[in-house]
């Protein structure tokens, strides 16, 4: 059975604030529903699809993952919406499409490779598709 295209919707909850907005990469992380709905296949990665929020569609790279902090027992969905200039959303709802797979989730050596992994994933995201060629 094929996962993807895969449709969630849910709130926008608090992370830890760390990071997103430092590397030019805010998150939205969702609600603890969207997280235990997943289906079981869906492995941790990072993923592009499309977002709507407020009646507007951006195309999102988004990460499916464990944050340590929880000893690697919570998983959080985190959203990343291209081209969207407002501001903060906490509390607001989001629905979304996952279309693909980009890659794995790893750590990275400098914060420079992880920013240089993020913007390959947005400009995939953009694309919407992994078939046009290697970046
Ligand atoms: P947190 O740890 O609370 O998720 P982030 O640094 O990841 O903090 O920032 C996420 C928040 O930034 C989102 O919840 C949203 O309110 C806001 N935000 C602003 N621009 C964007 C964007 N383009 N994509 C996602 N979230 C954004
Ligand atoms: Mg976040």
């Amino acid at each position: 059975m094929q996962i993807l295209p895969y449709h969630f919707e849910g709130e926008v909850v608090r992370g830890f604030g760390r990071g997103g907005k430092e590397l030019g990469c805010p998150t939205a992380n969702m609600d603890d529903t969207v997280i235990e709905n997943l289906p079981d296949g869906l492995k941790v990665g990072v993923y592009y699809g499309k977002a709507t929020f407020k009646g507007n569609t951006y195309s999102m790279a988004m990460s499916v993952g464990w944050n340590p902090q929880y000893h690697n027992e919570k998983k959080t969905v985190e959203v990343h919406l291209i081209d969207y200039a407002g501001g903060d959303f906490y509390g607001k709802r989001l629905s979304a499409v996952i279309v693909g797979y980009i890659r794995d989730m790893r750590s990275f050596a400098s914060l420079e490779e992880l920013k240089t992994a993020i913007a390959k994933d947005i400009e995939i995201a953009r694309r919407g598709t992994t078939e046009q060629g290697k970046l």
